[in-house]
């Protein structure tokens, strides 16, 4: 994730803010229930389309049944013939057992097995890279069949033995905030739901947690963020897929309490999210005025603070159990004022959240540096006084990782 990457440079100071343009549409367009914002829901979605992947056909015929729903799970049994009960089976071996090799099923006949080997194929991204950290953060750039590359960390707990993994989804980005390396590559791609889960089976083939562990069973990789590279609600239709397989009990079996997406702010598509999914949700705030939000998050000329502010209040999966976490990436003299502080407490009152407050992994040619220790914790103090936990979220992985992106990046250079 963007905030765990190492040290890097002095950056020079922040360039000359470009030119805002005017707002999109009024706020009351996008923040209603109604007509005007599935309009713009469907805009979105239509525009995902254009940048979907691959189909998952290989060069061979044969066809991947990792990111498949069940009913497509089915429906690719029943082509070669196969009874719907088969899906059942097979949905077992993939997601519970983690096989990848169909000799290795043992409930289901050796004909078969040759049948569906000749047919099918259980993959998994091919590590490109993996770097291992000093304090164990392990970060891969996971390569897809066309040869596109994005990232992936897994940070373990430092104390008990489980941890979160960090997925991507989306190779690129259109958005371009401006101290986010992703930001400066162009989208290429949406990720698949194969991608998509697969990150995750591959990370998990790297500790070889499989089976599945069931229910509370402790677990290594026990939650997942949507924080690496990319906007998760920009390609929602396949990161709903893949949760849905992620979270589904006879498989994964991760509870969507474990599962948190990050967004930057798309307001029409974060109600969709509460209701379809019910994930924790987390919001890349980073500001508490319109005039630098629409600098350094220029989404937000499209859905401005108080929009993004109402969506939260509504987003249905809150309660004080689940809090909203605000991200708020600690920009040196940019957005880390006291003054600041008092107002995002302001903003955020009444609403169920955490503050997570991210110090600022500079990358070359990044044009912010990282907030002082102590004007870190002036900040901090200001919203626990309010009541809300403000987390410092501690950098990891420092001897190993660049801000997220860069390993794509250099991967490109080479
Ligand atoms: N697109 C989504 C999720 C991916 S970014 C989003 O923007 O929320 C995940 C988090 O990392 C965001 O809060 C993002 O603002 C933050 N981030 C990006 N670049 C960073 C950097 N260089 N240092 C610290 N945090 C960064
Ligand atoms: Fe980076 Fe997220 Fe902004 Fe995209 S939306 S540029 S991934 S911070």
């Amino acid at each position: 994730m963007p905030g765990v990457m190492a040290p890097g440079l002095v950056p020079p100071r922040p360039p000359v803010p470009p030119p805002v343009p005017p707002r999109g549409a009024p706020p009351e367009a996008e923040s209603g229930v109604g007509g005007l914002s599935g309009v713009e829901r469907d805009r979105i979605l239509a525009k995902a389309a254009l940048f979907s992947p691959p189909s998952g056909v290989l060069a061979d015929g044969r066809r991947e049944l990792v990111g498949l729903s069940r009913e497509e799970l089915a429906a690719a049994l029943a082509e070669v013939g196969e009874k719907p009960f088969r899906a059942k089976q097979l949905w077992h071996w993939i997601y519970h057992q983690g096989v990848t090799d169909f000799a290795r099923m043992s409930t289901v006949a050796r004909p078969l097995q040759e049948k569906l080997a000749e047919r099918f194929v259980i993959g998994r991204p091919e590590a490109a890279v993996v770097q291992t950290s000093e304090d164990q953060t392990r970060k891969w750039l996971f390569r897809f069949r066309d040869g596109q590359e994005a990232e992936t960390v897994y940070i373990p707990d430092r104390v008990q033995d489980r941890g979160a993994v960090c997925l991507s989804s989306q190779v690129g980005c259109t958005l371009s905030c401006r101290f986010c390396h992703t930001g400066t590559q162009r989208l290429t791609r949406n990720l698949g739901p194969a991608e998509i889960v697969g990150q995750f089976m591959a990370a998990r083939d790297s500790y070889a947690e499989w089976p599945s562990p069931k229910g509370d069973t402790p677990r290594l990789l026990s939650t997942i963020v949507l924080m690496g590279m990319g906007e998760p609600l920009y390609n929602y239709a396949n990161v709903a897929q893949a949760m849905r397989i992620v979270m589904d009990g006879e498989g994964i079996g991760l509870s969507r309490r474990r599962i948190t997406l990050s967004t930057s702010g798309v307001v029409p598509m974060m109600d969709r999210a509460g209701e379809e999914l019910g994930v924790n949700l987390a919001v890349s705030l980073h500001a508490v005025t319109d005039e630098l939000r629409d600098e350094i998050v220029p989404l937000n000329r499209k859905y401005p603070i108080a929009e993004l502010i109402a969506a939260c209040r509504r987003y249905p999966a809150a309660s004080n159990a689940r809090r909203i976490t605000f991200e708020y990436v600690m920009l040196r003299g940019v957005n880390d004022s006291e003054a600041e502080a008092r107002e995002l407490v302001r903003l955020i009152a009444g609403i169920p959240a955490k503050v997570n407050l991210i110090p600022f992994n500079p990358w070359p040619n990044s044009a912010y540096e990282p907030s002082t220790r102590a004007q870190l914790d002036r900040f901090s103090r200001i919203v626990m006084d309010a009541g809300f936990a403000s987390p410092v979220r501690t950098p990891r992985g420092q001897d190993i990782l660049a801000a997220c992106g860069q390993l794509r990046t250099e991967s490109r250079r080479g």
